[in-house]
Order: C-alpha cells, then sequence, then structure tokens
C-alpha cells in the first residue's frame, strides 16, 4: 500500500485515532512519493535534452532535431536550451 493509499484510508476510516504523530510520518511519506515522481520526470526531460557534441559545439539534442549524426533544426547551443534554462530557473529570453 503507498503512503497515499494508506493516508487516504486513515484519513476517512481511523482519524479519530491517529496521532499526530503518525499523520506527519504519512505525509511526509506522500510528500517524497510526489517528489520522487516529479523528479523522476524531470529527469527524463533532461534526458530528452541531452547535451551532444556537433561541429565542434556542444547542442541540445531534442531542440536541435538531432538523429546521431546531424540536426532536423538549427543548432540550438546546449547552454541555450529554453527548456533546461526554464528547469534550472534561468530567463528563458
Ligand atoms: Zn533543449
Amino acid at each position: 500500500m503507498t503512503a497515499r493509499d494508506e493516508l487516504r484510508r486513515e484519513m476517512v476510516h481511523n482519524h479519530l485515532y491517529m496521532t499526530e504523530d503518525r499523520a506527519d510520518e504519512l505525509i511526509g511519506a506522500v510528500l517524497a512519493e510526489v517528489a520522487a515522481t516529479a523528479n523522476a520526470k524531470i529527469q527524463a526531460v533532461r534526458d530528452l535534452h541531452r547535451p551532444v557534441e556537433h561541429s565542434g559545439i556542444t547542442i541540445c539534442a531534442e531542440c536541435s532535431g538531432w538523429d546521431g549524426e546531424t540536426t532536423d533544426n538549427s543548432p540550438c547551443g546546449y547552454e541555450h536550451c529554453p527548456t533546461l534554462r526554464a528547469l534550472d530557473g534561468r530567463e528563458t529570453s
């Protein structure tokens, strides 16, 4: 049973008997699960926008349409990738 499911069950059926410590423990576990899921999805995006070397510069594979040898789009410098800039909290203009 996931922490989310256990918390839901406790809240619905047994809330009168839940201690504050147990509630804190369950809430912490749910937050950890949410963070792990979000981090996995962010890593999947970073894997798509991976750096590759092309014509002597490092470009974003996804934004440049990298096919393993050449690009389908104008090469996008890795440091200019708007997706990675957004993930890193940098300006995306
Ligand atoms: Zn990119």
